[in-house]
């Protein structure tokens, strides 16, 4: 595959300019302090998706709970969701252990460092085996995200769609012909730090970029055209009612959500989907409450609502409280826990603001 646009570019002095402005300019983070491939491939994955400033604390408190692979082998499943509450995208953290087991049952505890062998391992894929195998290993391996497509794409005016998934080979090839065989490991994180800081998707830095001598979208202007990425489909809206749910003795009915699908294994209180027009009436929510729990219940006041945007849909929530009005049987999947017990599950952002809201609501 011909990358055009190469022979503009001086490779050497290009690498140069980007590692020398990294090293200068770069961030203290805390995954950058050694180069430990779980550390690595940990900060990754909580990246994907997720803001630095973010995933600071959480990449802290993980590694303080699982400061190694196997300590992260034999956890609970409830206490790694449990760390990753908030994050959302939980099927990362799931993989991402059941990819330690693997490291330890077939690898004898250690990464492995080919990009076969990475890449078997679940959860991980081309762009977090180049990040840890270039990071911790040091080899010239591209680690191609949607940040370094757009670099990518504006260093050296690149006009494929990068929605497209095939598009990413032309970039990891690029990155392939550009990346410094001295420091693989500074160059993937510049380009990435490039892209977190002065590259950024609306508005590039030009003035202030280490390599704008280089770039050929600034040469033409064409900088804010750049990346293409052709839109994702339309986001689906979803109307909820949840209810904090309570029995005479003021503990609060969960419920643990399947152990496939969205927010897998999480904790929630009990809700409805609404799709009727009666919605917003309340003697018809009730109804549907009784009928998917199997069980009295008498719905109070609206306290509020909660909207939570995923990558694919849109949830509403209408935010009841309640009471339990018949016996009600515990079991593994139903649960009634007391205000202080609730600091034992992992409940996902959505399920959380509605907890601050009932919170509230008893100020009131
Ligand atoms: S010159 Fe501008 S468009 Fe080119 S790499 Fe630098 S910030 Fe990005």
């Amino acid at each position: 595959m011909v990358i055009k646009n190469l022979e503009k570019i001086n490779i050497k002095i290009f690498q140069n300019d980007l590692i020398s402005w990294f090293k200068r300019e770069q961030r203290d983070l805390p995954w950058r302090k050694d180069q430990d491939p779980y550390k690595v491939w940990v900060s990754e994955i909580m990246l994907q998706q997720t803001r630095v400033d973010t995933v600071i604390p959480y990449f802290n408190r993980f590694i303080e709970w699982f400061p190694t692979i196997d300590d992260l082998a034999d956890a609970d499943e409830d206490k790694i969701l449990k760390a990753w509450e908030g994050l959302g995208y939980y099927s990362r953290v799931r993989n991402l252990q059941s990819a330690v087991k693997e490291v330890r049952a077939t690898y004898n505890g250690v990464v492995p460092d080919t990009p076969e062998e990475i890449t078997r391992l679940k959860g991980v894929g081309p762009y977090t085996a180049g990040a840890i195998l270039s990071i911790a290993y040091g080899l010239p391996e591209p680690a191609v995200d949607g940040n370094v497509m757009r670099v990518i794409s504006r260093i050296l005016s690149i006009w494929e769609d990068t929605a497209r998934p095939a598009s990413r080979k032309v970039f990891e090839q690029a990155v392939r012909e550009l990346i410094s065989h001295d420091d693989p490991s500074a160059f993937n994180q510049a380009l990435m730090e490039l892209g977190a800081l002065i590259c950024t998707p609306t508005s590039p830095a030009c003035l202030l970029c280490p390599v704008r001598e280089h770039c050929q979208a600034f040469e033409e202007g064409v900088q804010h055209e750049l990346p293409v990425k052709t839109k994702k489909n339309k986001t689906r809206n979803v109307q909820l009612a949840a209810a904090i749910l309570v029995d005479d003795s003021g503990r609060i009915m969960i419920h643990k959500r399947p152990s496939t699908g969205l927010l897998a294994n999480l904790w929630e209180f009990p809700n409805v989907e609404l799709k009727h027009p009666l919605e917003g009436e309340q003697d018809y929510v009730e109804q549907l409450f009784n009928t998917s729990l199997g069980l009295n219940i008498q719905l109070g006041r609206i306290i509020g609502q909660v909207e939570h945007v995923f990558s694919h849909l849109i949830w509403n929530i209408m935010v009841y409280i309640g009471k339990i009005t018949t016996e009600f049987e515990e079991g593994d999947e139903w649960k009634l826990v007391s205000v202080e017990e609730m600091e034992q599950y992992a409940f996902p952002v959505p399920y959380q603001k509605m907890f601050k809201l009932y919170q509230q609501s008893l100020e009131e």
